[in-house]
């Protein structure tokens, strides 16, 4: 259970996040839209413990975690992969995993995530939308209980983008995490989470909230399932 509580953040006179206040329960798949400038990047800095806020605390199971890394699992907008290592080494070391069923389970995901043939190459060899899947799958891979998610799927064309959302879906069921998702997509907002949070311009506090108005089931038949494809 992840609570911001009057959160306020400025950098210098710009006033970025004014009393931020919501909240995310555990399993529970959130979505964050607002414009862009609003601040939402910098909400995930302090909920991830790089950023400092001015004001307000961040609580996650009832702890505080302001200025703490490594509680959450963190995809940040600009993917940041290791240059110096490998496809592989970057989904296994990032979350310091190395025995032989990690490895195992690595390759699988990075073959899920259509990379089969990079496993071994270098973040420079690959685009960006390339370098947004092996992010995100670091993220699948990482243990904590609340994945912050910062436009994971933005540079992805249509197709890979429904698949990608599709993994994500199945991979919240499995694991009850709780999702925060940013996104400028208000569709995928609404098909892919509980409820959605929208931000007011700078200095942003919470504009409207609203719950998605269908269960589970319907969601699936939402996204574009195999046989809506043949
Ligand atoms: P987008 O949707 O475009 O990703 P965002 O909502 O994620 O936007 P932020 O990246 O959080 O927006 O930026 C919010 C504001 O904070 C902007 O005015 C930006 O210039 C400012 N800002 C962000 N990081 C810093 C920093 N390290 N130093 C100074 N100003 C910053
Ligand atoms: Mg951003």
């Amino acid at each position: 259970h992840l609570e911001i509580q009057n959160i306020s953040k400025s950098f210098g006179e710009n006033e970025v996040l004014d009393q931020l206040n919501f909240s995310v329960h555990q399993g529970e798949f959130v979505s964050l839209l607002g414009p862009s400038g609003s601040g939402k990047s910098t909400l995930f800095g302090i909920i991830g413990g790089m950023i400092l806020p001015n004001s307000g605390d961040v609580i996650l199971n009832g702890e505080s975690i302001k200025g703490k890394r490594g509680s959450i699992s963190y995809t940040p907008q600009t993917p940041s992969l290791l240059p110096w290592r490998t496809i592989l080494n970057n989904v296994l070391l990032g979350q310091e995993l190395t025995g032989k069923k990690d490895r195992e389970k690595a390759l699988q995901m990075i073959d899920r995530a259509g990379l089969k043939s990079y496993e071994n190459s270098y973040p420079h060899e690959l685009s960006g939308g390339m370098k947004q899947r092996v992010s995100f799958i670091r993220s699948v891979l990482s243990p904590q209980s609340l994945i912050l998610l910062d436009e994971p799927f933005s540079a992805l064309d249509e197709f890979t983008r429904t698949d990608m959302q599709k993994w994500l879906l199945d991979m919240w069921e499995q694991t009850k995490r709780s999702i925060l998702f940013v996104t400028h997509n208000i569709e995928e907002a609404v098909f892919l989470s509980d409820r959605v949070i929208i931000l007011s311009p700078r200095p942003a506090s919470v504009l409207k909230e609203f719950q998605v108005p269908f269960e589970r089931p319907r969601r699936e038949e939402l996204l574009l399932s195999d046989e809506f494809l043949q």
